[in-house]
């Protein structure tokens, strides 16, 4: 009799901003917030059915063709600066040790984030693969699924057999990307064996820029997906556009490809490079400052809102969802029927429940965390909606997961000149879905102007029913411009943004 095949997974997911103001502790890996808060051993299969994240897809591949499954622990955190060393040792240590005790284990699947950057080390999933391949061999499969804002780096390489990298974004195909990884994993358990290769572009690119439904990532994600269609052989190719906000050596996009011939996967590396650095002048990089974007919406005349996205204030990118630049240029603006999502303010939620529906009181909204610069909103709101924060998202990319985001409360601004609402949330999440607003009785299709803090995700969700987007450069610690940014540890000679200056040597 054959043995059955087993396979240990799990996932460690963080998007790390080093120029974020707040570090992740392990309770930040513990909690639910848009996914599932930590989840260990069999849990893992009733939680992450149906989801649209790696390692679901992994699962149910896996489960369709009867493979065992050793399940360790899945997690993830909100993004935000570095990873406490205590956490990444806790949750490291569980995992590895978790995967020493499996007898008879085949391979290793593991859906990480691939922008980790810990108090300890500056790439931890690097950090982490490395103690997985010491406990497993040089020869098991060990693979591996990352984001498409992964900073992928040369350790993550050379400690797995294969990585997938999502090929979206927004994120649509999560569970694709964990699907291709088991495919992977099925082709290694048969004894295929890959040669892999790597080459880093030589700029960054901001994640406004990143947007897989506009040109020039749509063309690059087509050739990549394109690579090895017409082929006997096995041979594809990813492609990370990278997280900038990451003050490491490693930063930046990055191309993967593998297949059985050293040469051919070269010169797909070498081509598809050559298309990127092609398509370099076109990035567009253009943000929009608070006050152009929202004249530009009050003269719109199409019966649709216009979305204006508050970029570099994306909790999603690290961003603490709470600076107040464009409430503010609203209201100055005197804008009309206009609502912004997601401010995050615990306080003020507390605040408005106890006041009660229909009643005003005075406060000062955001700008809690301190971020340097920032000044709170202080004006009196009148309590519209008052709600728990659990629902079921809508939006294709989250359909069907359930948010538990804590009381929240739709606040007006009381000033005769305006009409401005805004969404208030106990929980940092980045506002990419129109449940968010559903849920606090505002039907978006029939505002004006709609403000999402978010760079590229609500896209999936709200383009649909934009009369326009336009992107906005207001106060955030998800910084876009980034020759702004004082980088230290980059490596030299990476251009800081397309066809932008170089870094130079510290
Ligand atoms: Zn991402």
């Amino acid at each position: 009799m054959t043995k059955p095949i087993r396979i240990a997974i799990g996932g460690f997911q963080h998007e790390t901003n080093t120029f974020a103001p707040h570090k992740a502790p392990l309770s930040e890996f513990l909690k639910v917030d848009s996914w599932p808060g930590l989840t260990e051993g069999v849990a893992l299969f009733d939680v992450m059915s149906g989801l649209n994240i790696p390692i679901a897809g992994f699962i149910e591949a896996a489960q369709q063709n009867k493979i065992k499954l050793h399940p360790v622990l899945w997690c993830s955190a909100e993004p935000s600066s570095y990873v406490t060393e205590q956490a990444f040792e806790a949750i490291a240590d569980k995992i590895c040790e978790s995967i020493q005790t499996v007898k008879n284990l085949d391979g290793v699947y593991l859906d990480l984030h691939g922008a980790m950057v810990t108090e300890h080390f500056e790439d931890g999933e690097g950090e982490l693969l490395r103690r997985v391949r010491a406990i497993v061999g040089p020869d098991m499969p060990v693979i591996i699924s990352l984001d498409l804002h992964a900073n992928v780096t040369e350790e993550m390489v050379a400690n797995t057999t294969a990585i997938t990298i999502f090929r979206t974004y927004p994120h649509l195909d999560m569970a694709e990307t964990g699907l291709r990884a088991y495919q992977l994993m099925e082709a290694a358990l048969k004894g295929e064996k890959l040669i892999g290769g790597i080459r880093k572009v030589p700029f960054l690119f901001p994640l406004t820029a990143q947007c897989t439904s506009l040109e020039p990532c749509q063309s690059i994600y087509q050739a990549v997906s394109q690579v090895g269609k017409n082929t006997t052989s096995r041979l594809y190719a990813e492609f990370a556009c990278g997280f900038p906000p990451a003050d490491i050596f490693e930063c930046g996009a990055t191309i993967l490809a593998y297949g059985s011939n050293q040469l051919e996967v070269d010169s797909i590396l070498d081509e598809l490079l050559a298309q990127i650095i092609d398509a370099e002048p076109h990035f567009d990089i253009n943000l929009l400052t608070p006050d152009q974007a929202i004249q530009q919406a009050m003269r719109n005349t199409v019966n649709k809102p216009v979305v204006l996205a508050d970029a570099q204030d994306n909790s999603g990118a690290g961003a603490t969802s709470d600076t107040t630049g464009l409430l503010e240029a609203l209201v100055r603006n005197k804008a009309q029927s206009a609502v912004l999502g997601l401010m995050h303010d615990p306080q003020v939620v507390e605040l408005a429940h106890q006041t009660g529906l229909g009643n005003e009181f005075k406060t000062s909204l955001g700008a809690k965390s301190g971020l340097e610069g920032v000044m709170p909103f202080n004006s009196s709101f009148r309590v519209e909606a008052l709600a728990d924060g659990n629902f079921t998202f809508t939006g294709d990319m989250y359909k069907d997961s359930a948010a538990e985001l804590g009381p929240m409360a739709l606040l007006r601004v009381v000033d005769d000149g305006c009409d401005v609402r805004v969404i208030v949330g106990s929980e940092r999440m980045q506002c990419l879905d129109l449940a968010i607003f559903r849920h606090l009785g505002v039907e978006p299709t029939q505002q004006k102007i709609l403000v999402v803090k978010s760079s590229v995700h609500f896209r999936a969700d709200f383009d649909p029913i934009a009369a326009e987007t336009l992107v906005v450069a207001a106060p955030g610690a998800h910084p876009c411009e980034l020759t702004k940014l004082s980088y230290k540890n980059l490596r030299p000679g990476i251009r800081l943004e397309p066809m932008g200056p170089e870094q130079k040597n510290q």
